[in-house]
């Protein structure tokens, strides 16, 4: 029999562990797939860490890998994808907004051939907030602008991955992880299913506006160097302007016609200034990234694990 790995990434779950596991063996239990659990517990300020391990007392599926710190839920489901034993990788979030029953569904197409299934919400989800959703539509339209790959709306991190994929996104040795976006450029056969996010059951949601404003510039960095292009174009659109306009005030001045002074000098070094740090700011913010990853530093840690065999041959327990 096939085997299916859930992966979830957990940080301050401690109420949702248990529900979420008992929902996990209603659903196998009418699939004809065997199945394993990994939570991976994201450095929990709270019990989840033990309410992860009484699970894996009680049903031999279930394993934890615990990090070393809060690392954040993509390296979270990093560290998960590394150690999954299955024929086929489900994420899913620990807060059941990820409906359970919509894996029923991603194996289906699984078995039609398709390597990747993906989920992206259906509607606007009625539980965000106004800013939440505004951010959300803000991300993904300047996502798909200005990088390369291109996501839909709403598109989560609730999808089915088939082992061929699973190899190759191990294999992607990045620093800053943005997972939506590698599983989307990694290609293979992908298929996208609409789904309702549920409400969450216990627990707050951990991203706020700075922490997703900074998370849309890390995907848009790490996924395309077509920011640097955009700034060249303005670069050579000023130039160009500039030329023409230079000829402009040298014919004024032997003309003897009066060309405006201190005004429209300051203006124009201000808004040059100004240009000139935000281009270099663009820049910068390249060099750090090629500096973050330079320095070869893994982008997750593991503290402990109740693995006994793992494809991860790099774990040092
Ligand atoms: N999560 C994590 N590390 C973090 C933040 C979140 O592993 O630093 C997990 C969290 O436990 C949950 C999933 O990622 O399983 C989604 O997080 P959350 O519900 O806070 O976000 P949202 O539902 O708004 O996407
Ligand atoms: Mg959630």
């Amino acid at each position: 029999m096939k085997k299916i790995s859930i992966v979830v990434p957990a940080h301050n779950e401690e109420k949702n562990i248990a529900a979420l596991v008992s929902e996990l063996y209603k659903l196998f239990s009418n699939l004809a797939y065997d199945f394993e659990c990994i939570f991976v517990d994201d450095g929990s300020k709270d019990n989840t860490l033990n309410e992860i391990k009484i699970q894996t007392e009680i049903h031999p599926e279930v394993h934890y890998v615990e990090l070393a710190r809060n690392f954040g839920k993509d390296q979270a489901l990093q560290a998960g994808i590394q150690m999954a034993t299955g024929d086929a990788v489900i994420t899913m979030d620990a807060d059941l907004q990820h409906p359970p029953q919509l894996i029923t569904e991603m194996v289906k197409y699984w078995e039609q051939d398709y390597d990747v299934v993906y989920t992206y919400r259906e509607k606007t989800n009625a539980h965000a907030k106004t800013y939440q959703k505004v951010s959300s539509k803000l991300f993904y339209k300047g996502l798909n602008m200005l990088s390369d790959i291109q996501l839909e709306d709403g598109i989560a991190d609730f999808r089915l991955l088939d082992k061929k994929v699973v190899q190759q996104l191990r294999q992607l040795n990045e620093y800053e992880i943005f997972f939506r976006g590698m599983v989307k450029w990694v290609g293979f056969r992908q298929i996208g299913i609409p789904y309702n996010p549920a409400e969450r059951l216990s627990g707050e949601a951990s991203y706020s506006f700075f922490k997703l404003f900074k998370l849309a510039i890390n995907s848009i960095m790490s996924f395309s160097v077509k920011p640097l292009y955009m700034v060249t174009g303005v670069g050579i659109v000023f130039s160009v302007g500039s030329l023409l306009y230079i000829p402009y005030i040298i014919i004024s001045y032997l003309l003897h016609i009066n060309v405006s002074g201190w005004a429209s000098i300051i203006a124009t070094i201000a808004f040059f200034g100004g240009l000139q740090l935000f281009v270099l700011g663009i820049i910068g913010m390249y060099l750090g990234k090629l500096f973050m990853q330079a320095k070869q530093r893994p982008s997750f840690i593991i503290r402990s694990a109740n693995f006994i065999k793992t494809d991860y041959d790099l774990v040092k327990l």
